[in-house]
């Protein structure tokens, strides 16, 4: 950053603000996680001053030899890492990726059946403010009342009398094991298109530690910058049936000229996703998760489901006397950063909320283990039961500190 330092000390003054906030606090947000500075030099390389609209070999502009041999590379990359028949680099991030979904399998107006938002689906699973939920007709499923957990018999009960187009399975906060082998029977017996949307859990896949939905599913989609651990953006992989449909609806259908320094730093994310180490890293997430849980759960808290699967857990703070929201402040000012959720059922809104979302995947690229995660769990529960108490509150913040500096972030980025 040091030619933004020389030319603009009020943007440097701020970038290196969010670099010291990065590396002395706790990212404990499910969906980020910090990327390698292979990642970083590709998305600030010369890739980004190029114009090509179009496919590798079937570009609008001249000059794109080297471009194609890019996308090519992250394209065949991202088929292997996931082994599917087909992918689309392109799309600038994860709603445009769903869009695309949509836009290749669906009229306007057509029907897509996707989890609850308030249990865990994401806004363009249908939400009225989204465009899935002004263009499409939704039909939304719950997670059951008592174990909080996808019951695949409802499931299948109401897609069979709402025999709707699509059914989306794959969510931003649910804590548990997703059967995707369900979902495709469901799918097939009612006629209805199957997409995933794995974009939290895509790097446990790549890793082996989650399942893998490409064999059940016709369309995939996911972010790249999640627990895949790459540039912010997305890919959508597809069968054979859907390949040429999905590569229309994202150009020329939704977008411009593609982002060529993302997509190569895409082809770098899916090459370390590859690596034997990546594996490891996605099993220890896992276990991170499962390890703060036992921890949180012997601090008197309330987990929805009970535990954890992957790489995040819900808590319900409802026995707590505190707010999702007041949570998130009071953690805030302890330096650790999560984000207040709803809970299933919630009676809260969702700018209250009876939750908060907490995940593993930042914490573990840092090289925290198990010991961390029960050290976090005493931080949180201190902090939550004095929330009002702003020595406290600084205290812990100092041990945060402590914790953080013994687990160095970009330290090759200098002061
Ligand atoms: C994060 C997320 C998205 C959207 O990604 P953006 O890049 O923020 O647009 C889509 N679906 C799910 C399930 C997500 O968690």
């Amino acid at each position: 950053m040091s030619y933004i330092s020389s030319l603009d000390p009020q943007l440097y003054a701020s970038m290196s603000a969010e670099l010291l906030r990065q590396r002395t606090g706790l990212e404990m947000i499910p969906s980020e996680n910090f990327c390698s500075l292979a990642v970083m030099e590709a998305q600030g390389s010369v890739l980004t001053n190029k114009y090509s609209e179009g496919y590798p070999g079937k570009r609008y502009y001249g000059g794109n030899e080297f471009i194609d041999q890019v996308e090519t590379l992250a394209i065949e990359r991202a088929k292997k890492l996931f082994g599917s028949f087909a992918a689309n680099v392109q799309p600038h991030a994860g709603s445009q990726a769903n869009m695309a979904a949509y836009f290749a399998a669906l009229e306007p107006g057509q029907s897509i059946m996707g989890l609850n938002l308030s249990h865990g689906g994401h806004l363009t699973h249908g939400s009225p403010v989204n465009f899935s939920g002004k263009w499409y007709k939704i039909i939304p499923y719950n997670v059951d009342k008592e174990t909080q957990l996808l019951d695949y018999d409802a499931i299948k009960k109401l897609a069979m009398e709402q025999k709707p187009n699509l059914i989306l399975t794959g969510y931003t906060a649910y804590p548990r094991t997703i059967n995707f082998g369900a979902f495709r029977e469901i799918a097939d017996a009612c006629g209805a298109v199957l997409m995933t949307d794995m974009a939290h859990i895509a790097g446990l896949i790549a890793g082996g530690a989650h399942p893998n939905p490409i064999p059940f599913s016709d369309i995939v989609t996911s972010t790249t910058h999640k627990t895949l651990r790459g540039p912010r953006g997305a890919i959508v992989l597809s069968t054979e049936a859907f390949a040429q449909k999905i590569d229309k609806a994202v150009f020329p259908g939704l977008q411009g000229g593609p982002f060529d320094h993302a997509i190569a730093a895409k082809a770098v994310c899916f090459h370390e996703a590859m690596q034997p180490e990546f594996s490891t890293y996605a099993h220890a997430i896992v276990e991170n998760a499962k390890a703060l849980a036992e921890a949180l759960l012997s601090q008197g808290f309330d987990l929805v489901s009970g535990g954890t699967d992957n790489h995040l857990l819900l808590v319900d703070l409802t026995k707590k006397g505190i707010t999702g929201k007041e949570a998130q402040l009071a953690l805030d000012e302890a330096g650790i950063t999560v984000n207040k959720n709803t809970i299933p059922y919630d009676t809260q809104s969702p700018f209250i909320t009876s939750g908060i979302r907490i995940g593993t995947p930042a914490l573990t690229t840092r090289g925290m283990g198990k010991g961390e995660m029960k050290e976090i769990a005493g931080f949180m529960a201190k902090v939550i039961a004095g929330k009002e108490d702003d020595t406290l509150k600084a205290k812990i913040r100092n041990e945060v500190r402590e914790l953080a500096s013994k687990f160095p972030l970009y330290p090759e980025l200098g002061e």
